[in-house]
């Protein structure tokens, strides 16, 4: 039995990931769940998996939790040192699934613990990949990742000096072909509509703009210990193709499978063993043809942003990181235009000093000066 801690369970790949432990009672458990606001589906979700433990990082909202619980022997907290302490909890695997820097502080608790870690939260590895890495390899935890490319790369990856470059497909998103004139104006329902996956809102705003492709450069950047300028990112509209890894030898291995979390989720709960999951199979017949092409910066200004604060390195991917956060809410809460979550992005990178985060407070403190850098730029914008 796999004991699971679930941090985000509530969210899109919380969600598919209690469908995979819910198909299979004889190998996973749930030790912890963990929601960040909605404690009425966290309650139903601790109850129906039998969680040991509930925790919702939202304060004000713990009476209500333990009252939804009472008649049951589910423990309840709150808060975010409740969280942290919930990823330290004894578990097999903590699949880390909050969205944004806020997954940061129990992701690392459980690398800290010496726990195995699957990772769909980019964010935390954003902000303080060499903290995590180097946490993991002193403890010893895996850190599996799950999201899709990166996945993918995990599946096909040899020794790293037979390896030449590491490809991450894109989807391109909903505006890929959109007249550039009219970029300026999408919606933020425009811009959660992905065409290809089905995903929280955070993240098909950043597929849209193509900001999520940068910050997987430097979530492979940090999983896969190459250097900036042997990663790629490559237009494949379909999204059956995930990842691809060339080596010296001119060889391509790549992965393929259906557009569904569930796949790389399953690979990663399952590690090193697999498990069978009820996706759509991929019909390569079906699907006729593969189409690729280059991303294109241009109509993509946050691609571009994001691969200068990769290879500028130090603390430039954190304030890329919180600065998105902020704008990407501003876009979504209608504030800001589409087009404005680039600028705020790269005027925050401009005014945020460098100076490199060696612990969890020295990335804390840089978060926290640039989203309220980014905050003032967002007010800014929403007035112009
Ligand atoms: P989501 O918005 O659907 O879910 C986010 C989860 O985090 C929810 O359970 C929410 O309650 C919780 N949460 C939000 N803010 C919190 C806070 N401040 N403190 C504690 N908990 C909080 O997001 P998602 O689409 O499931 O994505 C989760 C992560 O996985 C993101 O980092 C995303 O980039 C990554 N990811 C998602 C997909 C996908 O298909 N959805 C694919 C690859 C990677
Ligand atoms: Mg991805």
């Amino acid at each position: 039995m796999k004991r699971i801690s679930l941090l985000g369970a509530t969210g899109s790949v919380g969600t598919s990931t209690l469908d995979l432990v819910g198909r299979n009672p004889d190998r996973f458990c749930i030790e912890v769940l963990t929601a960040g606001k909605d404690w009425v589906r966290l309650a139903e979700l601790a109850i129906a998996h039998r969680a040991k433990l509930a925790v919702i990082a939202d304060e004000g909202s713990l009476a209500a939790l333990q009252e939804a619980l009472a008649h049951t022997d589910i423990a309840v907290a709150a808060g975010p040192a409740a969280l942290v302490e919930a990823a330290r909890r004894p578990a097999d695997l903590v699949l880390a699934a909050i969205v944004g820097a806020a997954g940061l502080p129990p992701t690392l608790a459980a690398l800290e613990a010496g726990i195995a870690v699957a990772l769909a939260n980019k964010e935390a590895l954003v902000c303080a990949g060499g903290l995590m890495t180097a946490t993991a390899a002193r403890t010893g935890a895996a850190l599996l990742p799950v999201d899709s490319e990166h996945n993918a790369i995990f599946q096909v990856l040899g020794a790293p000096e037979t390896v030449a470059h590491i490809t991450l497909t894109a989807s391109g998103g909903p505006f890929r072909t959109l007249p550039l004139a009219e970029m300026a104006r999408v919606t933020p329902a425009q811009a959660v509509k992905h065409p290809t996956w089905s995903m929280g809102a955070k993240i098909s705003v950043d597929s849209a703009t193509l900001m999520n492709k940068g910050l997987e450069l430097i979530e492979a950047y940090h999983l896969f210990r190459v250097r900036p300028d042997q990663l790629r990112v490559l237009i494949h509209p379909q999204s059956l193709v995930h990842g691809l890894v060339e080596y010296i030898d001119g060889s391509v291995l790549a992965q393929l499978g259906p557009a569904d979390m569930r796949v790389p989720i399953a690979h990663a709960l399952a590690w090193p063993e697999r498990i069978a999951t009820p996706v759509t199979r991929l019909d390569l017949a079906a699907a006729g043809r593969l189409d690729f092409e280059a991303a294109d910066r241009e109509r993509f200004p946050a691609l571009a942003i994001a691969e200068a604060a990769l290879a500028a390195g130090g603390c430039r991917p954190c304030v890329l990181n919180a600065a998105n956060e902020v704008a990407v809410a501003a876009f979504l809460e209608g504030r800001i235009g589409f087009l404005d979550i680039a600028i705020v992005v790269a005027e925050t990178l401009d005014a945020v000093p460098a100076h490199c985060p060696q612990s969890l407070a020295d990335v804390e403190a840089m978060d926290g000066a640039a989203r309220r850098m980014a905050h003032s730029f967002a007010a800014h914008r929403a007035q112009a």
